[in-house]
């Protein structure tokens, strides 16, 4: 394992927040990051060069759904990941936790972490979870599965990810404290085992990031911090319940990013499953580096559009009446291809809504698009030192930058 993958370039004088590289078996990737979800292999939509031509330089492939179909061995067969879906950049793979864990514990819909679970019109459901792993049925045909530290690793393994994740349970907003601390235990003893597998079996230049858990708990956060830095892992990724709005979420990551302080500072810390455009201002202020979200591409396919407006939540629904008639593009001067083209948001309100998938690409693009202009404006302002009025101006309306972004040299 790479024994200090992140290369710190520049630090924001006013906040936590720092720009680097990221070094990987499969090239660099600048931070701070928004990392597409390829959750089957594939972000929704699009080519994988299409991605790469976004300026995005890493995506995130899931265990618990690559596990399950078409299966790890068949993707080793393949020479892993990067050659079965056509990306020779970094990818990252979480560890499955999330998923299996979402299954038992319902809904979790009113958090703001905003991944659905993967229950509810499926048919998963967890067997038991228990010191060993976790035996769950599978959604997809009705069989019984096991997953623990052990199998999480040797899907990832077999993967052949450039960065692992540990499997973690991870606790949803409902629970209580005590089961919270001692669901942080196990996920630390598992941690243990993920990392015991990895130095025996593991690919030598995966890195492998420990999970802080700890909900909404201040000492049970910087417990799990100062116990997955005490373990020495390559990176650091923030996971769990963190709270039930944004004031609380951005409260829980900045215990958790200053409790990672200090000599852990130079391993990458990554943000699971946020990436709403105020969130991910406020995640590099805090000291993130990579974020994962569903939400550029899954607002896409709903008709849902990124735009510079903070009274809207920075995002409009195509599906009003009001754009009807509406002759304007999304957004003016966007290098999107639908608002390049000069696309009215009439004619995608009606692709939109009758779900052609030219629509649903054209929308995911433009999303996508405007992440990516927000990340490089946060990292070019992190370089610059002005970081603090770049956030302000980004915050109160201003659009990113509207020069296109270019993928980063391999
Ligand atoms: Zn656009």
């Amino acid at each position: 394992m790479p024994a200090a993958p992140l290369e710190i370039t520049a630090r924001d004088p006013g906040t936590r927040a720092r720009a680097g590289l990221l070094r990987t078996a499969h090239g660099t990737v600048r931070t701070p990051a928004f990392v597409p979800l390829a959750t089957k292999a594939v972000v929704k939509g699009l080519e994988a060069r299409e991605v790469e031509q976004l300026g995005y330089d890493m995506v995130l492939g899931n265990t618990f759904h690559l596990f399950l179909e078409p299966g790890h061995e068949l993707i080793r067969g393949f020479g892993g990941l990067h050659d079965f879906m056509g990306w020779d950049r970094p990818i990252v793979t979480d560890s499955g936790g999330f998923q299996v864990f979402s299954m038992g514990h319902g809904t979790v819909a009113d958090e703001v972490k905003g991944r659905s679970p993967y229950g509810g019109e499926r048919d998963g459901k967890v067997l038991a979870i228990e010191e060993e792993g976790v035996t769950f049925r599978n959604p997809r045909d009705g069989s019984t599965v096991f997953m623990g530290p052990e199998t999480s690793m040797a899907v990832q393994a077999a993967l052949g990810s450039d960065i692992a994740l540990v499997f973690d349970e991870c606790t949803p907003f409902h629970v209580e404290r005590d089961y919270t601390a001692r669901s942080a235990e196990r996920t630390h003893r598992w941690l243990d085992r993920c990392l015991a597998w990895h130095a025996e079996r593991g690919p030598t230049d995966q890195i492998v990031y420990g999970i802080v858990q700890g909900g909404v708990y201040e000492d049970l956060r910087v417990e799990a911090a100062q116990a997955v830095v005490a373990r020495g892992t390559g990176g650091i990724a923030i996971g769990g319940s963190l709270g039930a709005d944004k004031d609380q979420m951005h409260e829980v990551v900045g215990w958790t990013t200053a409790a990672l302080g200090g000599r852990a500072d130079h391993r990458p810390r990554h943000l699971l499953g946020i990436g709403e455009v105020d969130d991910l201002i406020r995640g590099v202020e805090l000291g993130i580096d990579t974020f994962d979200c569903v939400t550029p591409t899954r607002l896409g396919r709903h008709g849902v559009v990124l735009t510079p407006d903070p009274e809207k939540r920075f995002r409009i629904d195509l599906s009003a009446a009001r754009f009807k008639e509406s002759k304007e593009p999304i957004e003016d001067g966007c290098p999107c291809p639908a608002c390049a083209a000069g696309l009215s948001c009439g004619y995608l309100r009606y692709l939109a809504k009758n779900r052609e998938l030219t629509g649903v690409r054209l929308l995911s693009l433009h999303n996508l698009v405007y992440v990516a202009r927000l990340m490089r404006d946060l990292r070019e302002a992190i370089g610059d030192g002005t970081l603090g009025e770049v956030a302000a101006r980004l915050r109160s309306g201003s659009a990113p930058s509207t020069a296109a972004v270019v993928a980063s040299p391999v």
